[in-house]
């Protein structure tokens, strides 16, 4: 029998984790964070001052008390990639479990900065298990991970090999035909499983009737602004996500052929791009400096002023976070002055809650007045459409269904779709809650 805890991220978008048990060993899959909870409190106070129950309690990290009594049973915690609402919890909760951390080499990097960065020490050790590789638990559970495209490196599908057939966990991925960065997914590979038991299915962009276009395109557009925008003596500042090393790749070798030098301002963008640089996944020494702390982003910007058409800034704060190096760069807070015309070019979206919708709003308004051209939603999505989850189905023919990575809309956006392709509700499509549990036979 395979039992299942969605502990979080069914009802809501966030705070990713779900453990599965077979048999008397149990495995926990993501441990993350809900990041607009949790930098509400971040805001506060320093998060680590919180009691635990409080984080839970304001929906910052998930609820695992709902896994107490399997808690001795857990063997490992396996983080699908290095975005936060994945890896953010792990901090606060993995003491709890006597568990192996198992992860890709980019995941692990980037966890490991975080601990060092927060001056923690967890007492689990962290393993990194290659893309395209098995790791045997044991007699009930061995792992395998299978290389996906997503908007981070080394981004996986977990299968959970068990004598009860296999467990798919697929969030979060997009079926990218020509990636910027690594490989695309090895769909034979998806076909040659067999006896998918389950899968938890990535549902975030379910309701998008399109298959999610190519990581080539987010490059196209920002190669057709910084090419054909009449910038030459401008300053260009570009903000993105940090985690996203594909994207920052484009951002490098454009202003390369620009003869710009590229400057990265901003501690969480220094964490990713030095993971990334540790294991060899870029080489951006050569052309890149990096300014963390606000003493160094003065001293950088000071630099810069004056000098604008010879540097392309890659700052913080795509989502008009107040703390954040560009929302202190349009309030004036460094010795760095716009000039009317300066481009500042969003690549990214706007991740829709209020909070975030508001902050935006407020630093556009504040660009805006100082004449500076906003170049925004250059981007793509890092999630699957409904047309590659349709695919997704297809290739691996699940026996049950679970959508994940949802709320309750886009968790019926979902079974809309397995509905049409046969599966039936109740029977082997299973709509789950935060801490539900499911016992499959
Ligand atoms: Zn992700």
């Amino acid at each position: 029998m395979i039992q299942i805890c969605t502990v979080g991220g069914f009802s809501d978008i966030g705070r990713n984790m779900t453990a599965i048990k077979v048999n008397d060993t149990a495995v926990i899959l993501d441990m993350g964070i809900h990041l607009s909870n949790y930098i509400k409190l971040a805001d506060e106070d320093d998060i680590h001052k919180f009691p635990l129950q409080e984080l839970i309690y304001q929906g910052a990290i998930p609820n695992d008390k709902v896994i107490e009594y399997w808690k001795d049973e857990v063997k490992a915690i396996i983080p699908t990639h290095a975005h936060l609402d994945h890896i953010g919890a792990i901090p606060f909760l993995a003491k709890n479990y006597d568990a192996e951390i198992i992860c890709t080499p980019f995941t692990k990097a980037v966890l490991e900065a975080i601990l060092t960065d927060e001056k923690i020490k967890l007492p689990n050790t962290i393993k990194s298990l290659s893309p395209n590789t098995k790791y045997k638990i044991d007699d009930n559970i061995t792992i395998e991970f299978i290389a996906v495209t997503h908007s981070t490196p080394q981004s996986v599908f977990v299968i959970l090999h068990t004598p009860e057939g296999q467990v798919m966990y697929t969030n979060d991925f997009k079926f990218d035909q020509y990636p910027v960065l690594g490989k695309k997914t090895d769909v034979k590979k998806l076909q040659a499983l067999k006896d998918i038991k389950l899968l938890f299915c990535d549902s975030t962009r379910c309701l998008d009737l399109k298959k999610t276009p190519s990581e080539q395109i987010a490059k196209q557009m920002l190669t057709d602004i910084l090419e054909g925008s009449h910038l030459e003596n401008n300053a260009i500042i570009v903000t993105t996500f940090s985690s996203h090393i594909a994207r920052l790749k484009t951002i490098v070798e454009l202003a390369k052929k620009m003869n710009r030098k590229v400057i990265f301002l901003g501690r969480s963008l220094a964490k990713y791009v030095e993971a990334a640089e540790l294991i060899k996944l870029v080489e951006f020494s050569k052309n890149i400096k990096q300014a963390k702390y606000p003493n160094e982003v003065q001293k950088a910007l000071k630099l810069v002023e004056g000098n604008k058409e010879k540097y392309l800034l890659v700052v913080t704060g795509h989502q008009g976070e107040p703390k954040s190096v560009l929302s202190k760069i349009a309030n004036d807070t460094y010795a760095f002055k716009f000039q009317p015309n300066d481009a500042v070019i969003f690549s990214s979206t706007v991740i829709p809650t209020p909070e975030n919708k508001k902050n935006r709003e407020l630093l556009e308004a504040l660009l805006q007045k100082k004449n500076i051209r906003i170049f925004k939603d250059i981007h793509v999505s890092g999630h699957a459409g409904k047309e590659d989850i349709r695919d997704l189905i297809l290739f691996t023919n699940p026996k049950n269904i679970i959508p994940s990575h949802c709320n309750k809309s886009l968790s019926d956006g979902l079974v809309t779709l397995a509905v049409e392709m046969g599966y039936i509700q109740g029977i082997n499509l299973y709509q789950m809650g935060d801490g539900s549990m499911l016992e499959l036979k």
